[in-house]
């Protein structure tokens, strides 16, 4: 069994120090460190096997195929997918829902149809709906969160009918580390004959990953926020509804056959993926997956669900501090204000102090202006953190604190 102390040793870009302290690595919500088997099977692919995929007969192409195809089938199972066609490798979530999104205003969506979002949504989920709603003349609604920082689930039902489309919808908040309850929403949505994609970049390393059991129609997330290369994502969609999808973008890769007027397309996944994939992401992806099974997922959300209260304890422990949100249940990260202090602020000072955290709208800015804010801090631990780090963080930020209780005073 391992502890968050001796897996450091997989992660050497842990070791090392800024600005003359230890590194505490405090921002994983936005990109979480990559292990040596993922940085091992990327310098493998490129030092023996690089080359494209799909299209040639020759060794190295059969191989690097071989490896990214090895790599859809680690994510199918990891999602619990039904087939390996129901994986789409994207450049990213926001690649994904994208895709989604362009994809279903070709000729999917019309005036009088609805989408439903949320106010709590990353910009990537909100604003490829805006634009979808715009060229299409449907109309996109969004559902309003509490001061708690939990969706209205009434304002919800009342939004939804046989109007709706689709409703899109994150797992887990990336700025308040909100838990939503998908089961319900996803009934709620299926009952009305809608389609619900679930935002799963931050949910990725928390469990809520079975979409045998969610029964979602579309669930996307990001390599980089679960130990895979930055460039990477995946779109999952169940079979019958991804056939639905019109491809919309086209070029090579993706087709059956090709006249000067007209082409016709090839089958799924490969029909969604045009162009030469990121294979060594790919393929990196592919081992994050491998890494974070063998782990085991039940270990790694419990350290990080322990990592996270305890912050969280420690934050509620500080009158200088304000928490945005108090959901019933949170995953991933907690994000916070110190009274009176910018983030920006309170951000730079932590670094100086060796802790990396991030501060700004989170690319969420319609929640900050929820809870009337222009910005925050966010602190995000991974499985890889420890409980000392946890405290050493507080012990800069209370440096922080007596920082700006002096500045103000004077
Ligand atoms: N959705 C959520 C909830 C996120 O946290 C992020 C990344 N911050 C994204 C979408 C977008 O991910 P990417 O930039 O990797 O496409």
């Amino acid at each position: 069994m391992w502890t968050p102390e001796t897996i450091r040793n997989d992660f050497p870009i842990l070791d090392q120090t800024v600005n003359g302290r230890q590194l505490i690595y405090l921002d994983n919500a936005a990109t979480t460190q990559m292990p040596a088997p993922v940085l091992e099977a990327m310098t493998s692919y490129m030092l023996h096997d690089h080359s494209n995929v799909h299209r040639g007969i020759h060794a190295l192409s059969e191989r690097a195929t071989g490896l990214m195809e090895k790599s859809r089938e680690y994510v199918y199972s990891f999602l619990g997918a039904k087939g390996t066609e129901e994986i789409i490798f994207t450049s990213g979530a926001t690649a994904a829902i994208n895709l989604v999104a362009r994809s279903m205003s070709f000729g999917l969506l019309e005036a009088g149809d609805e989408i439903i979002t949320t106010e709590m949504e990353h910009h990537a989920n909100l604003i490829p709906w805006q634009e979808a709603c715009r060229r299409t003349g449907a109309v996109l609604h969004v559902v309003p969160v509490t001061k708690e920082g939990e969706l209205d689930y009434g304002k919800l039902e009342a939004l939804i009918s046989r109007r709706t489309k689709l409703v899109a919808v994150t797992a887990v908040s990336n700025v308040t580390g909100t838990v939503n309850e998908l089961d319900r929403i996803i009934r709620l949505a299926h009952d009305a004959g809608a389609w619900v994609l679930v935002d799963g970049s931050q949910a990725v390393r928390h469990g809520m990953l079975d979409m045998s059991a969610m029964d979602c129609d579309f669930f996307c997330f990001s390599g980089h926020k679960m130990m895979g290369p930055t460039g990477t994502g995946v779109l999952y969609g169940k079979r019958e509804v991804l056939e639905q999808l019109p491809p919309e973008t086209f070029g090579g890769g993706m087709v059956d056959q090709v006249f000067t007027d007209h082409a016709t397309y090839g089958d799924l996944p490969f029909r969604l993926e045009a162009g030469t994939p990121n294979i060594m992401g790919i393929i990196g992806l592919g081992a994050a997956v491998k890494y974070l099974t063998d782990l085991g997922r039940d270990e790694i959300v419990n350290t990080e669900d322990r990592l996270l209260s305890l912050a969280e304890k420690e934050l509620r422990a500080r009158p200088q501090i304000d928490i945005l949100g108090s959901p019933v249940k949170r995953a991933g990260c907690i994000s916070f204000n110190i009274k009176g202090c910018h983030c920006y602020d309170t951000a730079k000072l932590l670094d100086q102090l060796g802790v990396a955290m991030r501060s700004g709208h989170h690319c969420a800015e319609p929640l900050l202006t929820a809870f009337g804010e222009t910005g925050a801090v966010r602190l995000s631990p991974a499985f890889y953190n420890t409980e000392d780090e946890i405290l050493e963080a507080m012990k800069a930020l209370d440096r922080v604190i007596r920082l700006i209780e002096r500045t103000v005073r004077k």
